[in-house]
């Protein structure tokens, strides 16, 4: 998600920190800060906005020191304001630390903080509870390493952490669980980040901390330890890249770099969503029971990728809720005059929350009196800040224009929103309810052995690379996924491509096909699935050159398609998440081997703020 920095050496640390966090911002960022220790104080400056406001706080008042620690954040718990910006430092201002994930019992131990020891917290955030915990246990035990070990037995969740004490001029403890941070190390220096990107400059000897580690660095002397304490024998090892190739996670692309992040966002958006029994546990939204009962209909509006997740969405709810729903685009839906009261909901995808066709539906609903809940993937935007209810996808910043890992991730919350107002409901079975979270919790590991193929995917795009036009087609929830495979193919690699339900073929754009056709065949749903091999029979007879997309075991299908590309087998509401993944990557290799600029493709702009 965000970036980290620390430093520990003989240069000033401040300027080693601002220069490594300017080689994260391509992470996406929404503030910053910095702590160090002076000799006498930790002092930390704190942001929201540019690093540049930051860079400009301590270019006015200098930071001096050789140890310190820095960070951008892409807010999670708590808008993006100066408070609730990282480092976060216990009530002495004896301890500071900065956190990259997401401390998923937070609360519990805020509650146990405040109650046990009387702390006072001063932002919203789930990483400051690190900052006073390590600081009691600094108090009690008078060792910073016991004091983080002893901390780290006590978090669940995904953190990277970097913990310095005012006391403790030349010693710096680092930790990875679930989110990423390495270790550099020269002669008498160690500088820890998020990723190689921001210490290449400095030294090409990186540790890769694993799970579960905690690097300890006192003056100039380094050790590795697991959580129990016991020391860990591990060399560093010398990257050669880049510093462009380091900065997109060694993948030539930020697009490429984001779907191969999907198995990793897909299980952290689900995953901090369960309580201790599994049970899906919503923070931000307040819908309860008696007001589901209220909701007669529900609308889920959204603009491009978005509203393709929200299309899966409707099927999805409706099915478990049994509430009528309507997916429409934004830009339409509101001069549609839409009858909207106080018993409708109204769900709003959108990745950035700035989306303003989106925003003026949600003012316009939110004036009829319906309630608004948004999934958006940016804590603290307008969607986010003016809906009654919110869910974040929890993706991370999504760099390239067309959007990969933000969708697979919308679709995941529409599910985890439809079973959680299904249980309450009372309209599917507890044992249905838990088989559905445990195949969600699932899909990260299938969408791995997809991304797995991509040989397969590349040799796909290469037959596409000289044609005109291509279509999608496909039946059910397929239908959906049609749209958004189409729209990935035409946003990057500028080939006309339309999508289709399969069905409607006959009715009319039959009439496009011509010999060699490129068509994508979405078959991956099993009631449906003759009725697609049909439709594949169609296009075939008329010289199309078919693609299909189908579960492991339907053979069928490769009787009749000239390419199959099979996905796990999987419930057919869940199996589309697999299926779209080498619809990604065909676009991308389309628009690759086209020379074209994928991450930045013509005309568009990533956060479409006009209307
Ligand atoms: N969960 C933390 C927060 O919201 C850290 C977010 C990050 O990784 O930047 O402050």
């Amino acid at each position: 998600m965000c970036g980290i920095v620390g430093y520990l050496g003989n240069k000033n640390a401040s300027e080693v920190i601002l220069n490594g966090l300017s080689k994260l911002e391509y992470r996406g960022y929404d503030s910053a800060g910095i702590a160090v220790n002076t000799g006498s104080c930790l002092d930390i400056r704190k942001k929201s906005g540019r690093l540049a406001i930051l860079a400009d706080d301590v270019t006015k008042i200098k930071m001096d020191g050789t140890l310190g620690i820095g960070h951008t954040r892409w807010a999670t718990h708590g808008e993006p304001t100066d408070v609730n910006a990282h480092p976060h430092f216990s009530e002495n201002k004896e301890i500071a630390i900065v956190h990259n994930g997401i401390i998923e019992n937070y609360l519990e131990l805020k509650e146990e903080l405040t109650h046990k020891y009387g702390v006072k917290f001063l932002t919203q955030t789930d990483s400051e509870v690190v900052a006073h915990l390590v600081d009691k246990f600094y108090k009690e035990e008078k060792d910073l390493l016991e004091a983080v070990k002893n901390t780290v037995k006590k978090l669940r969740g995904a953190f990277a952490l970097l913990i310095i004490a005012k006391d403790r001029p030349d010693e710096i403890v680092a930790v990875r669980q679930d989110s990423p941070l390495v270790a550099g190390v020269a002669e008498g220096e160690v500088v820890f980040a998020s990723d190689v990107s921001a210490i290449l400059e400095y030294t090409r000897d990186i540790f890769y901390l694993d799970n579960g580690e905690i690097f300890y660095s006192k003056a100039g002397k380094n050790q590795i330890f697991d959580f129990d304490g016991n020391k860990i024998d591990k060399e560093s090892v010398y990257v050669d890249l880049s510093l462009e190739a380091a900065s997109k996670g060694g993948y030539d692309y930020f697009m490429e770099k984001e779907i191969y992040e999907q198995p990793r966002v897909i299980a952290e958006t689900i995953e901090r969503r369960l309580d201790e029994n599994g049970d899906i546990k919503l923070d931000n939204i307040y819908i309860s029971k008696e007001d589901l009962d209220n909701i007669n209909k529900i609308y889920i509006i959204a603009c491009g990728t978005a509203y393709h997740a929200g299309l899966l969405g409707k099927y999805a709810i409706e099915k478990l809720v049994k509430v009528p729903v309507i997916a429409d685009i934004a830009s339409e839906f509101r001069y549609s005059d839409p009858m909207i009261d106080k018993n409708t909901l109204v769900i709003l995808v959108s990745q950035s929350g700035e989306t303003a066709d989106t925003l003026s539906v949600l003012r316009e609903a939110e004036q009829k009196g319906a309630r608004v809940l948004s999934i958006t993937n940016v804590v603290g935007s307008s969607i986010a800040r003016e809906s009654h209810d919110v869910f974040y996808t929890w993706a991370g910043p999504e760099i390239s224009v067309a959007s990969t890992k933000a969708y697979t991730t919308q679709i995941v919350s529409l599910y985890m929103i439809a079973l959680d107002f299904a249980i309450k409901k009372g309209t599917i079975t507890k044992e249905y309810y838990r088989d559905m979270i445990d195949k969600l919790r699932g899909v990260s590991k299938k969408v791995e052995k997809v991304l797995d193929k991509k040989d397969e995917y590349r040799e796909i795009a290469k037959k596409f690379i000289k044609s005109q036009s291509a279509f999608y087609i496909g039946r059910g929830v397929d239908s959906g996924l049609a749209m958004e495979g189409a729209l990935k193919l035409k946003e990057i690699s500028y080939v006309h491509a339309e999508a289709f339900s399969a069905g409607e073929l006959k009715h009319g754009p039959i009439a496009l096909l011509e010999e060699g056709t490129p068509v994508i065949a979405i078959a991956t749903q099993s009631k449906l699935f003759e009725k697609m091999v049909s439709n594949i029979q169609e296009v075939k007879a008329r010289g199309a050159y078919v693609v299909a997309i189908a579960q492991e075991g339907n053979d069928l299908v490769s009787k009749t398609a000239n390419d199959v590309i099979f996905v796990p087998q999987e419930d057919d509401l869940i199996v589309p998440i697999l299926a779209v993944v080498p619809m990604q990557l065909i676009a991308f290799y389309v628009s690759v081997l086209r020379g074209l600029d994928v991450d930045k493709p013509r005309n568009l702009a990533k956060s479409v703020t006009v209307e």
